[in-house]
């Protein structure tokens, strides 16, 4: 399934409940890998009606509840330093979707 460019924005949005996206040139990281990378970079597979986003990292398993904003001035250091232990940089064989407190996306 081909998906262009301009739905592609959509399906960030409407799929990420935990943050906006307001174009593709948007940036997040992932709290799994730690990389660095724009909507355009994010994988999105569809099985029927339901859509999945991944992380462009191969075999990252982290969903968007995990992609944080690079810069965000109401979150301290301290606090993305938590996050980053929290959901287990170090642990990375832990199932991606347990995580305490951090519900996963559901689909639409
Ligand atoms: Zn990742």
């Amino acid at each position: 399934m081909k998906i262009k460019l301009t739905d592609k924005l959509s399906i960030l949005q409407v799929n990420d409940h935990f943050r906006d996206w307001n174009m593709l040139d948007d940036e997040r990281v992932c709290l799994l890998c730690g990389r660095r990378f724009s909507g355009h970079e994010v994988l999105i597979s569809t099985a029927d009606e339901e859509v999945e986003m991944h992380c462009p990292t191969p075999d990252c398993k982290s969903g968007v509840h995990q992609w944080i904003y690079p810069v965000n001035p109401l979150i301290s250091e301290k606090t993305y330093q938590d996050w980053w232990l929290a959901l287990g940089a170090g642990n990375r064989s832990e199932d991606a979707d347990g995580v305490d407190g951090v519900p996963s996306p559901q689909p639409t």
